[in-house]
């Protein structure tokens, strides 16, 4: 029995919905469903194996449904990791160690999925920028016209994960294999179209879904609003800010290990959070450069000082009081006490040769063995690259040295609340976006651009679509 005076009849809610019937409580949103499917856009196609296996397409849009969102494309940043599959690279460049006995092997360029997945038509692309086209009836987390990020890893809020403060762990990262995928949109041949991750930045639509998708407030020029929102960037400033790995104290000194974006944000971040010395490594004389302008305080060439690096950065971190009684930090003894107290490691192995400096290890391996060891006791290492091999550490300082390793994906960053503060730090002008994005090309120009990403000849390049 309902009562006729009642403010929210039941028969008014369920017809109007609640938010109508309680006066307009926006409690469940009226989105537009605008009707986008049919509509032609651009998009890079990748497909089979080597070089040329990325094409520029025109592509019909698909209908949407569920939590789905069309984004139109501002802009998007060209990932290093994401190379290789846009320009057919090996995969990686050196191979993936076969997993020990008892675990599960990550995909192998020769496993059946990821033979699947090469034979699927993908749109790569890891995020962007851009405005809401079009949503889904169950998205709630932004409405049509709204800005965004299409971030690198997702955030769905409820996975076990999640739940446990590890968004940058969301486990809808790990769902996207073929058999996760959805077409988006098809080929004029009527071959269907899928986006990679599904994100396929490299489009002027982006097809995804709410859990990749972040409102953002702001009326930053697209350019540099990518790059701060770049998966490079976020996991950059996320290594330094992010509240779940390890936050930069202030005072402190960091040495940041590879100064490409994720680098040069984490150096960023660093400054932003008031380290006092910040020690940038990397063999390229233009990225050390750059390193000095964005916070750096010193910068090393792991060229020159090979096997030294770790003791020179020992000597950097030491501080003016080397007495033990004194608070100093006191670099004799067993473990010592010298050495960075945050340390970044972003270098990764290398997917084709630079043209500019190459550094002293292909594989990424011993800038990762070096990173850990110029931590020092009681400090922090957060490791973010794509090495290839296996590591070789001394097994005391690993086990008893004092050190605090954090694996971090997406620099332990959380979608929702992170990257609207790391756009703050833009719009403040904290964040220095304009020397990092060194190359932009609109959408045709992307494969061009590519190649000097992984030829090292730019820091970032960025496509506007
Ligand atoms: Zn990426
Ligand atoms: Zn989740």
């Amino acid at each position: 029995m309902e009562p006729k005076d009642s403010a929210v009849s039941r028969r008014s809610a369920l017809t109007k919905g609640i938010a109508a019937a309680a006066g307009g409580v926006a409690f469940a949103q009226a989105q537009s469903t605008r009707v986008v499917s049919g509509r032609k856009f651009r998009g890079w196609v990748s497909r089979g194996t080597g070089p040329g296996r990325t094409t520029l397409q025109e592509l019909t849009l698909r209908p949407i449904s569920g939590r789905q969102i069309v984004v139109r494309t501002e802009a998007t940043n060209l990932c290093y990791s994401n190379s290789s599959a846009v320009l057919g690279l090996p995969e990686p460049g050196f191979g993936p160690p076969p997993a020990p006995a008892g675990y599960k092997a990550a995909p192998r360029p020769t496993s059946p999925a990821f033979l699947e997945m090469s034979r699927m038509a993908l749109i790569q692309g890891h995020g962007g920028v851009g405005i809401v086209e079009a949503v889904g009836p169950e998205v709630r987390r932004v409405q049509v016209g709204d800005r965004v990020c299409v971030s690198g890893t997702p955030q769905c809020g409820s996975c076990y994960q999640c739940l446990r403060g590890r968004a940058d762990m969301c486990q809808f990262l790990g769902r996207q294999g073929p058999k996760d995928l959805v077409p988006i949109a098809d080929m004029r041949d009527g071959t269907p179209v899928y986006a990679n991750s599904h994100i396929g930045g490299l489009a002027e639509l982006m097809v995804t879904f709410e859990e990749w998708v972040v409102p953002i407030f702001t009326k930053a020029p697209s350019v540099d609003l990518e790059m701060v929102c770049s998966c490079v960037a976020v996991a950059g400033l996320g290594c330094t800010a992010s509240q779940v790995l390890a936050d930069v104290q202030l005072a402190s000194t960091v040495a940041v290990v590879g100064c490409g974006p994720l680098g040069l944000s984490a150096i960023q971040g660093a400054r932003i959070a008031g380290a006092s010395r910040i020690i940038a490594i990397d063999p390229i004389r233009v990225r050390r450069e750059l390193a000095l302008k964005v916070g750096a305080t010193d910068v090393l060439d792991p060229n020159v000082e090979g096997r030294n690096l770790v003791e020179k950065v020992r000597e950097l971190s030491s501080g003016p009081n080397n007495r033990l009684w004194a608070g100093g930090r006191d670099s004799g003894g067993l473990l010592g006490g010298a050495g960075a107290d945050f340390v970044v490691e972003a270098v990764g192995a290398d997917r084709a040769k630079p043209k500019l400096e190459a550094g002293p290890d292909p594989t990424g391996i011993l800038p990762l063995e070096q990173a850990y060891m110029m931590c020092a006791p009681g400090g922090h290492i957060v490791t973010t690259s794509l090495p290839s091999g296996n590591l070789t550490l001394p097994a005391v300082v690993f086990t008893i040295g004092g050190r605090t390793h954090h694996a971090g994906q997406y620099g332990g960053a959380n979608p929702m609340r992170d990257i609207p503060r790391f756009v703050e730090l833009l719009d403040r002008g904290q964040f220095d976006s304009k020397s990092l994005a060194t190359t932009l090309v609109p959408i045709d120009g992307m494969l061009d651009a590519y190649q000097q990403v992984i030829e090292r000849t730019t820091v970032t390049a960025i496509m506007t679509a």
